[in-house]
């Protein structure tokens, strides 16, 4: 078996690489996936009959909105020369990754199970993101239904982890809480009201599933997320706990937007396959980072 990992430098895929080692990482420096002769020149160089399929735009909420046409049309260029080279050269198994924010934006009920993608538009601040990536599941099910393929999609909810990037325009909630944290003078303020719902998982539980699928040949499509659903504030307060800064106090700058509401998936399906499967807990996972964070900051 020969696994090619695109998007390796990215939080994800160094995770990936720490448990599938074997596996071939590349990233933009290589090749561009946005440009359909590097993406044959990559199938050339190494004849993958697996790709793990994670290279995307990815950013946060302000970048989203600043850049919507940078969104749809660098994801939608990566995904389809990817997925089109992969027919092109008979990879048997592609794993893609799509994401629990691109879930349409209201919905009756929740936690969302996976035949929901399509029921509404995603949420306004990431609608590029959104279709980019929706695209992407409609293409592979096209490629399931005309061609029979082995090819499936994980939908994880938003991610944190040691290799995160902490740059403003890219961190991740998570990520940039425990960075202010560590930086914090008596305070900090986070964007909007505190209110939103969220799930949030340690970037390491997304590698050892995909590990998981790849070792025991499952091909379907899973919302991948831990049950637990906190509030914004919840989080900061459980930042505030597990990096021992209890004294912290967390203020909210009701003018930045606070996002979409909530978008909490149901991950029995997954839990279903993969037995006796453990989430890394918020605390556990917020804990490790920050200590991670010290030490590379020298404090
Ligand atoms: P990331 O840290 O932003 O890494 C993105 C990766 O994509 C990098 O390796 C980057 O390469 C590569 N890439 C970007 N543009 C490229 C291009 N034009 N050609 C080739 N490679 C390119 O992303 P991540 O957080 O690991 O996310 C992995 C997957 O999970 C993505 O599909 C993302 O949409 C999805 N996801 C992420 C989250 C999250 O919270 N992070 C949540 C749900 C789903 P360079 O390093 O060379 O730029």
């Amino acid at each position: 078996m020969k696994i090619l990992v695109t998007g390796g430098s990215g939080l994800v895929g160094k995770y990936l690489q720490d448990i599938l080692p074997e596996a071939i990482y590349v990233s933009s420096s290589a090749y561009d996936l946005t440009k359909m002769s590097d993406v044959r020149e990559m199938m050339i160089d190494f004849e993958p009959n697996v790709v793990i399929h994670l290279a995307a735009r990815v950013g946060g909420i302000m970048d989203n909105i600043n850049y919507p046409v940078d969104y749809l049309e660098e994801n939608v260029l990566m995904n389809t020369n990817v997925l089109k080279a992969c027919h092109e050269f008979d990879v048997g198994r592609v794993i893609s990754i799509l994401s629990t924010c691109i879930y349409p934006d209201v919905l009756d009920t929740y936690p969302i199970k996976e035949d929901k993608l399509f029921d509404g538009p995603p949420p306004p601040t990431n609608f590029a993101y959104g279709f980019a990536k929706r695209c992407m599941a409609a293409h592979i099910d096209s490629y399931i239904r005309q061609y029979d393929k082995k090819w499936c999609y994980l939908i994880p909810c938003n991610l944190y982890g040691e290799y995160d990037k902490y740059e403003e325009h890219h961190s991740h909630f998570v990520s940039a809480l425990i960075k202010k944290i560590y930086e914090a003078d008596g305070e900090i303020t986070l964007w909007g009201t505190g209110k939103p719902l969220r799930q949030f998982m340690y970037s390491g539980d997304l590698a050892r599933v995909i590990k998981y699928m790849i070792d025991n040949d499952i091909v379907d499509n899973f919302n991948v997320a831990p049950d637990e659903v906190y509030s914004i504030d919840e989080i900061a307060n459980i930042g505030k706990k597990s990096c021992l800064k209890d004294e912290l106090v967390v203020n909210y700058d009701n003018t930045k937007p606070d996002g979409q509401f909530r978008k909490d998936v149901d991950s029995s399906k997954l839990l279903g396959v993969l037995k006796d499967f453990k989430f890394t807990s918020l605390e556990e996972g917020i804990k490790k980072v920050y200590d991670n964070f010290s030490k590379r900051h020298n404090r």
